[in-house]
């Protein structure tokens, strides 16, 4: 018998900030591996497990890091090796990036690293070939897809709930989407970054209710850095005063709305989720320019049926 109440996923982007966010090229600080153990010991202290996505890089400079995340009970699992944008990147460069993260994580772990979420949630409809590459890599389960049309990313329309997604290659990946809010006719992507650090917390609360009222698992997404709102003042590269403001509003409340969240509703590993959430409705995406990028200035944000084919 499923829960009345859903279980929701929590999930860890492992990675350096000025690596991940400035510049790819950059070599990671040491910065990520303390800014890790906070997260992991705020999740300690409510007892919650969750979803680890270990950039490969960081995996190199701090094998020990991935082995305690596993040895605590969370579950390992990929955040690609170099940090490069998916739709900036051929599939071959996206396929060796894809084959060695998992290699380095499962040679770490011992384990079969099987789901995926990309850097900059970067897969969208002008790259729908990144899902055949991860089908062949192994990949069974995915959150890379943001289901709102954003500046840079996302896939306007699709599923805002857990489904199952078709590949181009034909292969069915389960599609985890990061938590959005719908209000006023569109959707507001609350499930972390720079949304859920400057909206109040009953705003998040609000959202993962609306997911869960509706029977559906939300997904919460963090960064190790978001828990050190110290760390733009430690680092000495020049960084821009714009990427200083909005990278550094809110992380000092950013901890404790997550904790709140742990203490209001149930979260745990995305595999978790997957197990609970039984049979899910298969869907597919109709390919085209990214819908951040190319497409003009439009109201819907809802669901665009003739955009998305629903198979059950
Ligand atoms: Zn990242």
């Amino acid at each position: 018998m499923s829960s009345p109440r859903p279980l929701n996923a929590i999930s860890v982007d492992v990675e350096d900030w000025l690596q991940a966010v400035v510049d790819s090229r950059l070599p990671l600080s040491e910065r990520f591996c303390a800014n890790t153990h906070k997260v992991l010991d705020a999740f300690a202290r409510r007892n919650v497990k969750g979803t680890f996505f270990v950039l490969g890089l960081a995996a190199e400079k701090a094998p020990g890091l991935v082995r305690e995340i596993q040895a605590a009970g969370h579950e390992v699992q990929s955040h690609g090796y170099g940090h490069e944008i998916v739709n900036k990147i051929t599939p071959d460069r996206f396929k060796a990036d894809v084959e060695r993260s998992r290699k380095l994580l499962e040679d770490l772990t011992g384990q079969a690293i099987t789901a995926y979420r990309a850097p900059a949630f970067s897969i969208t409809r002008a790259n729908l070939w990144a899902l055949d590459v991860l089908v062949e890599a192994g990949v069974t389960c995915d959150s890379s897809v943001f289901p709102i049309r954003l500046p840079r990313y996302g896939i306007d329309g699709a599923p805002w709930h857990p489904h199952r997604l078709r590949a181009p290659n034909g292969g069915l990946l389960t599609e985890v989407p990061v938590a959005t809010y719908r209000f006023a006719g569109r959707r507001v992507p609350l499930g972390g970054g720079g949304y859920f650090r400057l909206f109040p917390y009953f705003v998040i609360r609000n959202c993962i209710r609306q997911l869960n009222a509706a029977g559906h698992s939300g997904t919460i997404y963090m960064h190790p850095y978001e828990y050190n709102p110290d760390e733009l003042s430690e680092i000495e590269y020049p960084i821009s005063w714009r990427t200083r403001l909005h990278q550094g509003l809110g992380r000092r409340g950013f901890p404790g709305k997550v904790d709140r969240l742990m203490r209001e509703f149930r979260f745990g590993r995305m595999c978790d989720v997957i197990a609970e959430a039984g049979e899910l409705p298969i869907f597919e995406h109709a390919p085209g320019p990214a819908d951040g990028i190319a497409r003009p200035e439009n109201a819907g944000t809802e669901f665009v049926a003739s955009d998305l084919r629903v198979r059950r």
